[in-house]
């Protein structure tokens, strides 16, 4: 556990009692401050009332008394309108942070130098942040992994000399940080997303630069005009900046060419890194994009690169597991001239997601799909239906989409994922193609079915590993 020192003798409200607020309270009382924990949910202070945790109404307290409100990541700061603990934190002159900030104040009072590397950006920050853990555990080194991904960040051990802290960082995270300083920042990507809490897309940029501006060293996407506008400000300020790019060609920094991960020196020198298609966790250009985030940040830290030697990059890349629900390679079963891959993808709960999925397998796909719909449905995913065998639709999305795919795709309403997974499979058993894949890549929300994305995921592979003659991939 990491004990909040910096906050020993104030007076401090924590508001949000999950996992990351639980954290707080009990870092803050290790570190010798007085709590006032607070929740709107009844069960939630129920839970903490049993937890031992010093509940206080906020909504009754006298705020003077408060030196700060740490603030649990999903709750409103602005937009659509600040949560009424933010307004009476206002009006009291008493500053909002969150659990990363206790983190960031107590490595700058006692080990500044520590490596921490934050990762953030619209889309694969979980990837990113899991594969820089592995290529440093591959390395050798002491890792410390949380943030929005796994574990609250002061579960984890202190800032140490030669400890590396690689926590994800979610927007809503980034404005609860105001001395975010981390060794490296890397920002992915950024495309609109959660505004209905930044308001505009210039506003969500702006806090997500927040995490490149302030590093040691930048390693900032260039595949968005936002990133790259990003990556110039800080190379015009001449401060440390590195690109990587996937579709958008780059004159130095890390890129994809010609199916290889390579540094790129100078346009005309390249350095192979490792090539693409024998990493099969990675697959999909999105991946690509999270692998040369990752090198770039990992091979930019001389302690960590100097026990990297070029040539171990493929090892290192090809046996990272890859993340639960996220085109997962979960298994696969011998048929006559070939195997049939199964791809646990449950995270894709929208028909972005399973646009990435579609174009890593572009043919042979055995679809399961459906759940509660989104906006828009599946219409945007048009251009992929060639690809599909088979469509097996599970859920309340079964009409809307039957509808999109009609005349397209093979259509078989299955209402459940049982009856989609055996017919799914016994088709692909009879098919010709040497390696079909049968792909959970919803489209949906799972609410209708499943209490969440996760648990729709453990039940394909739970249907899966029932198969007779199935060979299961090792668990990530
Ligand atoms: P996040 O943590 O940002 O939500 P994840 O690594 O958990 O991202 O990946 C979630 C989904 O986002 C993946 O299943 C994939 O569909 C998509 N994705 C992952 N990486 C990228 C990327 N670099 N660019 C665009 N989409 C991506």
């Amino acid at each position: 556990m990491i004990r909040a020192t910096t906050f020993k003798g104030k007076t401090v409200a924590v508001f949000g009692l999950g996992a990351s607020g639980n954290a707080t309270v009990a870092s803050l009382l290790a570190g010798g401050a007085t709590v006032a924990a607070w929740d709107d949910s009844e069960a939630g202070r129920l839970a903490a009332e049993k937890a031992g945790l010093p509940l206080v109404d906020l909504s009754k307290a006298d705020w003077s008394q408060f030196s700060s409100l740490v603030l649990a990541p999903g709750v409103p700061l602005t937009n659509p309108e600040p949560h009424w603990t933010v307004k009476k934190a206002k009006a009291a002159g008493v500053e909002n942070i969150g659990d990363i900030e206790i983190f960031a104040r107590e490595r700058a009072a006692h080990c500044p130098d520590a490596p921490w590397i934050a990762i953030t950006g619209t889309n694969g920050k979980s990837t990113t942040t899991a594969l820089i853990a592995h290529i440093l555990r591959e390395a050798g080194k002491d890792v410390q992994m949380g943030g929005n991904i796994g574990k609250a960040i002061l579960t984890l051990e202190p800032p140490a000399k030669d400890r590396f802290h690689v926590i994800e960082m979610s927007s809503f995270q980034i404005d609860l940080t105001p001395t975010l300083n981390p060794t490296v920042g890397v920002l992915l990507n950024i495309t609109p997303d959660h505004l209905d809490r930044h308001g505009t897309i210039e506003n969500y940029a702006a806090v997500k630069e927040r995490v490149v501006a302030s590093a040691g060293l930048a390693v900032v996407g260039a595949d968005d005009a936002y990133c790259r506008d990003i990556a110039a400000r800080r190379a015009a300020a001449r401060k440390p900046t590195l690109v990587f790019g996937v579709d958008h060609e780059i004159a130095a920094g890390y890129a994809l060419k010609d199916g290889m991960l390579v540094a790129r020196q100078s346009p005309e020198h390249d350095c192979k890194l490792a090539a693409h298609a024998l990493l099969p966790a990675l697959r999909g250009n999105h991946n690509a994009q999270n692998a040369l985030a990752a090198i770039a940040a990992v091979r930019e830290i001389p302690a960590a690169a100097a026990v990297i030697h070029p040539t171990d990059w493929p090892k290192i890349l090809a046996s990272f597991p890859g993340l639960a629900h996220r085109m997962e390679e979960i298994g696969h079963l011998a048929k006559p001239g070939g195997k049939i891959l199964f791809i646990n993808d449950s995270k894709a709960t929208n028909a972005d997601s399973t646009e990435k999925a579609l174009l890593s397998f572009p043919k042979d796909v055995y679809w399961i799909l459906g759940g509660k719909p989104k906006d828009g449905g599946i219409e945007s995913l048009r251009d992929y239906f060639e690809g599909i065998r088979g469509a097996y639709l599970i859920g309340a999305a079964t009409d809307e989409f039957s509808q999109t795919l009609d005349g397209d795709a093979a259509i078989y309403p299955c209402g459940t994922l049982d009856v989609a997974v055996a017919r799914a499979t016994a088709a692909a058993l009879a098919s010709d193609a040497a390696e079909p894949v049968v792909l959970l890549s919803p489209a949906c929300a799972s609410y209708d079915q499943y209490k969440n994305f996760e648990i729709r995921g453990d039940h394909f592979r739970s249907l899966v590993s029932a198969l007779p003659g199935i060979t299961m991939s090792p668990r990530s």
